[in-house]
């Protein structure tokens, strides 16, 4: 079976192309600057380099057009013609309380999804618009629908309610939800398979760090907590948001500078952690570079990142009962050996033990935890379009 899994945001459109028999990737891409001038695909097929189309764009229908000529150009496209795609996979970032699970879209499930924009605002019409431009372009594939928050709703309530008025959850579904949930889903379960271990019988910390970035302790195969919470900006600092704060300094500095909410949110998403503590940049890679030459707030910065990871680890290895595997993944966790030192340095109390050598790797699945390490550290590349696809071929091949 070819699948083809979409990932649209606001100006863009992100595809791969896998042939499920094998798991091989055809083809990969992504069309930038949609309805802005300058709209452009990078197309690669694999085996045959990489191409660039230039062409304007006004939406994702007409990117997704530009996408499925380029898959079936006679010179550099994937496949002869568009009947060889037998499916969609969707990534949807928001599915509320509900879907637990990835689903075959059906007019109630599009339905659902548009009930859910009120809590992904941003996210939630892009990918809806993904959806509907392969139902007219391609009207006789099957699509499902592959949710970022699905595999957290099997944490328990109490990992869910938050401490304030209980009416609001049951008035506005104000509650935990998570992210990253097909990426901690796709990593953990790979864990146990590189170990020989039983997916539903161990206790995982998995560690999502990229510019965004999440944590989940899932145990026995389910998601039991997770780091962000309401909306992706609870939990670990990272790129530009400032993760865990006291609630109490937003009115405080919205009272003192006269901040209106949108800009109060743009402090809060946009110009803080990383990039607001360091003064420097929202990239690692440059905040890395500024601390080795002695920059102190670029040091800050980095210290006060790992250690707010390491304590949502330990949290979560408390909360569990202990843990068995501490996975790290995404831009940062799957390239930056200092990072993944720095941040299991101090948990050697509970078992954990880097062994700097096996942590020198970028980008490679690896135990990089020492021998004698009670606790086991993996770097596990994430692949969420693969989990993507995979879903969509079980829920297709199921009908
Ligand atoms: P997202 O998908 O959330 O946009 P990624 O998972 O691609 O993010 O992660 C991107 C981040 O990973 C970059 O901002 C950068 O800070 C970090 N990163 C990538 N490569 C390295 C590296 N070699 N060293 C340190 N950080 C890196």
């Amino acid at each position: 079976m070819k699948v083809i899994v979409i990932n649209c945001g606001s100006s863009s459109l992100k595809y791969q192309l896998l042939d499920m028999d094998g798991e091989a990737l055809l083809a990969i891409g992504i069309v930038e600057r949609i309805g802005i001038e300058g709209s452009q695909l990078k197309h690669e097929t694999t085996g045959k380099g990489k191409e660039l189309i230039v062409t304007p764009m006004k939406d994702h229908k007409e990117a997704l057009s530009v996408v499925l000529n380029a898959l079936t150009n006679e010179k550099y496209g994937a496949i002869k013609d568009l009947n060889e795609i037998d499916a969609a996979g969707h990534r949807v970032v928001h599915a509320g309380e509900k879907f637990s699970g990835s689903v075959l879209i059906t007019d109630e499930v599009m339905e659902a999804l548009e009930e859910c924009i009120d809590l992904a605002p941003l996210h939630n019409p892009p990918n809806i618009m993904g959806i509907k431009a392969i139902q007219e372009l391609l009207p006789n594939i099957k699509n499902v629908g592959v949710f970022d928050t699905a595999f957290h709703q099997t944490m328990p309530k109490e990992s869910y309610i938050y401490p304030i008025p209980y009416e609001y959850y049951e008035k506005y579904a104000v509650r935990r939800y998570g992210f990253h949930g097909t990426s901690h889903r796709y990593v953990s379960a790979r864990a146990a398979e590189m170990l020989g271990m039983d997916y539903n019988n161990m206790k995982i910390v998995s560690c999502h760090l990229g510019n965004g970035a999440s944590l989940a302790a899932v145990k026995n195969g389910k998601s039991v907590a997770t780091s962000m919470g309401f909306t992706p900006l609870e939990g670990l600092v990272m790129g530009t948001r400032s993760g865990d704060l006291d609630p109490a300094i937003l009115t405080f500095l919205m009272n003192k500078e006269n901040l209106s909410i949108q800009e109060m949110d743009d402090i809060l998403n946009k110009k803080s952690g990383i990039l607001g503590i360091s003064g420097i940049s929202s990239d690692f890679r440059d905040v890395e570079n500024a601390a080795e030459a002695g920059h102190e707030r670029a040091k800050l910065a980095l210290t006060i990142y790992q250690n707010r990871v390491k304590e949502y680890i330990a949290s979560y290895a408390a909360l569990m009962g202990g843990v068995d595997v501490i996975i790290f993944t995404a831009g940062l966790g799957e390239n930056s050996p200092p990072d993944r030192k720095a941040i299991c340095e101090g948990l050697e109390f509970m078992g954990v033990e880097i062994d700097s050598e096996a942590n020198n790797v970028r980008g490679k699945e690896r135990v990089v935890s020492s021998e004698n390490s009670k606790v086991k550290v993996l770097l596990v590349p994430t692949n969420e379009e693969l989990m993507i696809a995979r879903d969509t071929e079980e829920i297709v091949s199921a009908l």
